[in-house]
């Protein structure tokens, strides 16, 4: 960005953005074919930022959705300046789509969620008052999960006991995106295949301080899973890993 030159919509946010160069919170959400999310995700997000009255950007990471998910985040764009745009060639895969969206993040915080309206933007707030009162990695526990018993929250129940297990770092929902970063503990991560969801037990290297907030969770309404049962084979290599 610093080396080129600005759009339009580019300049208007670096100048008139509440006078601020730099949000203060910068949300990244993959998205792989959520077209019939998006509207609603951006109303949902905006007003709650906006009710939170401090600077956002919102990261966009279409994983090569072979939908219309990229025409209606380009409109998005044209709209509204704080929304950004990345796009994946094909689809590679959530943890890829967090890296991309993490190198990008301006904000001091970083806050990630899912695109499919699961996760909801009302628990962010509570979130941030948390990780401001002292600690580095804030994450969601879906403790009233929406989700189907076999496929999801039995294999969940057991990798959350695992992880928590084999890494020491004792969480009850490492598989919720819901989650608030400061800024320098993500960017310095390499993550690869599965590993988002070992985000907190990795950066526990870096000495950081994580806590559990429970959170609000809602069943699927549009567009489909992603994930089946072959995904659980993928997270434990990467637990190996
Ligand atoms: N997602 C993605 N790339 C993928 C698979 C999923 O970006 O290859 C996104 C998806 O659009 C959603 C989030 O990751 O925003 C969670 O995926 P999904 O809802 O399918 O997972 P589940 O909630 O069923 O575990
Ligand atoms: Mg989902």
């Amino acid at each position: 960005v610093w080396g080129c030159m600005l759009t339009p919509t580019m300049q208007e946010f670096y100048t008139s953005d509440a006078g601020l160069m730099l949000p203060d919170i910068s949300i990244v959400i993959p998205l792989y074919n959520e077209a019939p999310n998006l509207a609603e995700l951006y109303r949902e997000f905006t007003e709650i930022l906006g009710e939170a009255g401090r600077s956002y950007e919102i990261i966009f990471v279409d994983d090569g959705s072979t939908d219309e998910t990229f025409r209606i985040l380009t409109d998005l764009h044209a709209k509204d300046a704080r929304v950004r745009v990345i796009r994946f060639r094909r689809n590679f895969g959530q943890t890829a789509a967090f890296m991309a969206g993490f190198a990008n993040a301006r904000g001091e915080l970083v806050v990630t969620s899912d695109g499919d309206l699961q996760n909801d933007p009302r628990d962010i707030p509570a979130m941030i008052e948390k990780l401001e009162s002292g600690c580095d990695i804030v994450c969601g526990w879906r403790r009233d999960r929406k989700d189907p018993w076999l496929t999801r929250r039995a294999p969940s129940m057991i990798a959350n006991w695992l992880i928590s297990t084999t890494t020491g770092v004792r969480l009850h929902d490492y598989g919720c995106s819901l989650k608030v970063f400061r800024s320098d503990v993500i960017k310095s991560l390499r993550l690869y295949g599965e590993m988002h969801r070992f985000i907190p037990a990795i950066a526990s290297d870096q000495g950081v301080r994580i806590s559990e907030l429970v959170v609000n969770h809602r069943r699927r309404r549009f567009g489909v899973s992603n994930y089946g049962l072959s995904r659980t084979v993928r997270v434990m290599f990467d637990l190996v890993t």
